[in-house]
């Protein structure tokens, strides 16, 4: 685990209760200073997961930053509900990016995320504005950091579909762009998704800011035979662990079929053959592609005779 340090209780309570709910570290900066010019103060508040062995065989992987998401998005919100009438608001339109790429400790790397210095990239942020103005913790630096990588390419050469390929961010090649994207995958991309049902580590896990997986995957909520026998049933028991963004039933399913695919499940041969007939036909060709993988041809029924 990322032993992001607390920052010291200054007498702001929002900063205390979100330490208190689980961030490990609290800033405070100027809003006009981030580019938000209509509130007092801009919070970000870290919440650090730990690493995980990713499996290549068996059940379905969700990385480990959607439990954390949202965790912390619950947290966060719950504290900006109780503070709506201080000026308290949940943001999630400002963009962080270019805020870590000018916040002392912070620099992005060639695998497109941020991190932090002597911690690595294990996080994730939530924002709070605040209005009127807290003490800020930090102040923006007047230039953006260079890249924190030196001589490093390890991530170009680790990415599964080379989505880093000449240190460009090819988006259209990223496991997570399908994964979330809801459309017929690549088939090339469809080769390399392994276990990842959501989220693909290896770009941060080849990083040598981040410390290694000390631990083995965390059980996951459901099976994919539970994701292909009742997609939506499935997507609910996961939405509370990882939030409804990326729990939409027809993604959850196309992406069980792929994996079912690759990883040579034939005991989901009978729930394969069922969705290859969805009137989604972006699930059916995921379904018929899975068949196929498993050596089956998947025969459309014949149309019934209109007398
Ligand atoms: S998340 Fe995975 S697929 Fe996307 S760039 Fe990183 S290593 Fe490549
Ligand atoms: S693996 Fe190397 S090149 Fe990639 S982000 Fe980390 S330091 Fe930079």
């Amino acid at each position: 685990m990322c032993s992001l340090f607390l920052q010291g209780d200054d007498g702001l309570d929002i900063v205390q209760e979100l330490q208190d709910a689980g961030f490990a570290r609290v800033i405070v900066l100027d809003g006009a200073e981030c580019g938000v010019p209509d509130v007092g103060s801009l919070v970000l508040a870290l919440w650090p997961y730990a690493a995980e062995r990713t499996p290549m065989t068996g059940e379905a992987w969700v990385h480990p930053y959607y439990f954390a998401s949202q965790a912390a998005y619950v947290a966060a919100d719950n504290i900006a509900r109780r503070h709506s009438g201080d000026g308290v608001i949940w943001r999630e339109d400002i963009r962080l990016k270019p805020i870590f790429a000018r916040l002392p400790g912070f620099a992005q790397g060639r695998n497109t995320i941020s991190s932090l210095s002597g911690c690595g990239s294990r996080f994730h942020v939530q924002m709070l504005t605040v209005t009127p103005a807290m003490a800020p913790t930090h102040h923006l630096e007047a230039e953006e950091h260079p890249l924190r990588c030196g001589d490093c390419h390890l991530c170009e050469r680790a990415c599964p579909t080379n989505a880093l390929e000449g240190g460009v961010f090819h988006r259209e090649r990223c496991l997570r762009n399908w994964q979330v994207g809801g459309t017929v995958y690549p088939e090339e991309v469809r080769r390399q998704m392994g276990t990842r049902l959501i989220g693909c580590d290896e770009c941060q896990r080849c990083c040598p800011h981040n410390p290694a997986p000390e631990g083995e995957n965390a059980p996951m909520p459901v099976t994919l035979e539970e994701i292909m026998r009742s997609p939506k049933e499935a997507a609910v028991a996961l939405r509370r662990h990882i939030g409804a963004t990326v729990t939409m039933p027809n993604r959850l399913l196309m992406g069980a079929c792929i994996i079912a695919g690759v990883t040579g499940r034939r005991d989901l041969i009978p729930h394969l053959w069922r969705h290859a007939g969805s009137p989604s036909a972006a699930v059916a060709e995921h379904a018929g592609w899975a068949l196929m993988e498993l050596g089956v041809r998947y025969i459309p029924p014949e149309e019934p005779e209109i007398p």
